[in-house]
């Protein structure tokens, strides 16, 4: 079994074995995510000054380490995501 996968393999050109790498993670992902709602659905909120978005706990350290500022300019800093 494992000699005929890598039979198979050794037989892909690069892009067909990232192409393979990518839609396993993509299988991987979405099976991820159907098993774990409440962390795909976690509260996230958007960086007006960049395109990051971060969840709550990590504003504080986006703010200080991206733009270096204090934490009484997190709440103008960040938009929740609606
Ligand atoms: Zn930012």
């Amino acid at each position: 079994m494992t000699d005929d996968v890598e039979q198979w393999w050794r037989e892909l050109d690069t892009q067909q074995q990232q192409l393979a790498i990518y839609s396993e993670l993509r299988q991987i992902r979405e099976a991820l995510q159907s098993e774990s709602p409440q962390e795909a659905t976690e509260e996230m909120f958007d960086c007006t000054r960049c395109e990051a978005s971060v969840t709550r706990e990590n504003r504080q350290r986006h703010a200080r380490k991206a733009h270096k500022a204090p934490p009484d300019m997190i709440d103008e800093l960040f938009e929740e995501r609606a």
